[in-house]
């Protein structure tokens, strides 16, 4: 038999590839797949893979384009994948990994699918084309047909932040708001192209968006296995426990998914991961239909959530896809609220660097939820689709007082005048000492602080210097790690309670250890509070603190 051929999903149909096909010519289904010679491919890639390029066609032979001279590329794919160092000190998650598909070329892991479907496109003659986008598809496909001479119609839901909308048009594509849901659009846009008769992206339902997933899945396989080691000595890469993403059309689990069965029947991973797909709590119809045992999802009409990228209200196969395999292999169906996102969008900027629009932070806050209700273990390899697009800030999320100002110019003596200013800038704050020998978590702790309000910082890595620290500053407040050399943190409160001067000074206990009777009798009455390592958000300590040592002076 000729590989690669085409399968409709429905009636089992099969012909060679010639081109993506649309629609099975016997039934008429809209699902084809796509199938290769797998034993083949695994040999080339053992063989040649590692001398590749690092792009998303490094995966070539997985990817149906009949003729590589079609091919349109930005370099897509290829994307980082991070160790989330202090968020996994702050979770208690010491296997967790971000696939940052923000470093696509126009900023989402969007460009894996325009880079495949408008090669496709390419192949098979298009030159316009019409499309229904929340945002990040539009950009993508709008840079993509540039290089390809092809011209797009963008049908976009007027709730599409009118940034993305300008970063459509300035790649020349024509721009269509239509004032309705996404689900209207996609019917508007439909109805377009028929009339018109032009090409239509279909979406999930095309083979060129679903294959280009596949990349995802590759990649993070071939890049756990860099961290981890392989999975044996005969199975070269590794699968994680869990991947973790925001899901509108769901697209990218699909496609993921099919990435990781080929992997397994190729002997490249053993075993699969569990998927475990997140919506906004506005817009969940995946996880509502799935906790009413659906097999088709039950649309929901009017999204109510201000994450459009994720508004899709009627996600079709898509579901009833994804359900069989959550059912069949485990995983998760899970929603969090806009305000939620909003949250882990400051979390993962000040912990870890990375800034994103709400949709990909979107997928941290399931991850939060999952993690809390025990569904995904602390200890499990978990990697986390950050799906993208590094975004200008939106004004709501900083609130009021993000910046200070000097006045340079101010009378009259203006050199003093900004040296005041200067002098100025960070006073007022309180002071906290931080007791704790392990260095990650002073990270974390210092990081905390610094990134969310005015706070001087003093540390110290066992109980003796920690006492003399607290003895020569006075701080507002005191972190106390329980387990450390010289002196432990029982010690430490000893002697604090010994000294009239010291007694008073709030302490939060911040301890890895299980506490027994006896020991929590010795603390009770001389702290304020006590969180678990692993088990405290920002949030929470932030929480403590200001509630123990007064609220902040600015
Ligand atoms: C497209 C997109 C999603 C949703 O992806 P699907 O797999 O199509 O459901 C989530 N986040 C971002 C940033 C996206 O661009
Ligand atoms: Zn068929």
């Amino acid at each position: 038999m000729e590989y690669p051929r085409i399968q409709c999903v429905r009636c089992g149909y099969q012909e060679r590839f010639y081109r993506a096909l649309e629609q099975c010519p016997r039934c008429g289904g809209d699902w084809l797949d796509v199938i290769y010679d797998y034993g083949r491919v695994a040999q080339v890639w053992r063989e040649e893979l590692p001398r590749r390029a690092n792009t998303m066609w490094r995966y070539r032979e997985l990817l149906p384009l009949r003729d590589d001279a079609n091919r349109i590329s930005l370099g897509e794919g290829g994307t980082p994948l991070l160790r989330a160092t202090n968020l996994s000190l702050m979770l208690g998650t010491p296997h967790l990994y971000i696939k940052d598909e923000r470093q696509g070329p126009t900023g989402s892991f969007k460009d894996r699918q325009a880079s495949l479907a408008i090669s496709v496109m390419k192949e098979l003659g298009v030159t316009e084309a019409v499309l229904a986008s929340t945002g990040n598809v539009a950009i993508s496909y709008a840079a993509y047909s540039a290089r390809a001479g092809i011209k797009i119609w963008a049908f976009l839901t007027s709730l599409v932040p009118a940034e993305k909308m300008r970063e459509v048009a300035i790649y020349g594509a024509q721009v269509i708001k239509v004032t309705g849901t996404y689900d209207q659009t996609k019917r508007i846009a439909a109805d377009f192209a028929r009339r018109r008769g032009l090409y239509l992206d279909r979406g999930i339902r095309s083979i060129a968006a679903r294959e280009s997933m596949k990349t995802v899945a590759f990649e993070i396989a071939e890049q756990l296995a860099a961290y981890l080691g392989p999975s044996s000595p005969s199975v070269p890469w590794r699968a994680p426990d869990w991947y973790v993403q925001a899901v509108s059309g769901g697209l990218g689990p699909v496609g993921v998914w099919k990435g990781f069965e080929e992997l397994y029947r190729m002997g490249l991973i053993d075993r699969m991961p569990r998927l475990a797909c997140i919506q906004a709590e506005g817009c969940a119809p995946m996880v509502l239909s799935f906790e009413r045992g659906l097999d088709k999802a039950e649309p929901i009409l009017n999204p109510r959530t201000r994450i459009i990228t994720v508004a899709t209200g009627d996600p079709g196969p898509a579901y009833t896809f994804l359900a069989r395999v959550i059912r069949e292999h485990g995983g998760a169906f899970e929603m969090a609220s806009d305000e939620e996102a909003f949250r882990a969008i400051h979390v993962l900027a000040k912990l870890e660097g990375l800034s994103m629009e709400p949709a990909a932070a979107l997928a941290f806050a399931g991850l939060f939820k999952l993690l809390s209700k025990g569904v995904i273990r602390r200890d499990e390899v978990v990697v986390v689709n950050c799906s993208g697009h590094t975004f200008p800030v939106e004004k709501h999320l900083l609130g009021e007082d993000w910046f200070q100002t000097i006045e340079a110019t101010r009378a009259p003596a203006p050199e003093e005048g900004l040296l005041g200013s200067l002098e100025s800038l960070g006073r007022h704050a309180q002071r906290i000492a931080i007791l704790e020998d392990d260095p990650g978590a002073r990270r974390l702790l210092r990081r905390i602080l610094q990134a969310r309000g005015h706070y001087q910082i003093f540390e110290a890595e066992n109980g003796r210097q920690g006492l003399e620290l607290i003895r020569r500053e006075r701080p507002d407040a005191i972190l106390l790690d329980l387990m450390m050399p010289e002196l432990d943190g029982f010690g430490v409160l000893e002697a604090l309670q010994e000294d009239e001067d010291l007694r008073t000074i709030p302490v939060i206990v911040i301890t890895a250890k299980e506490l027994t009777p006896d020991e929590r009798a010795r603390l009770s009455g001389h702290i304020q509070a006590l969180l678990q390592k692993g088990d405290f958000t920002d949030e929470e300590l932030l929480r403590e603190i200001s509630e123990r040592a007064g609220e902040e002076i600015q």
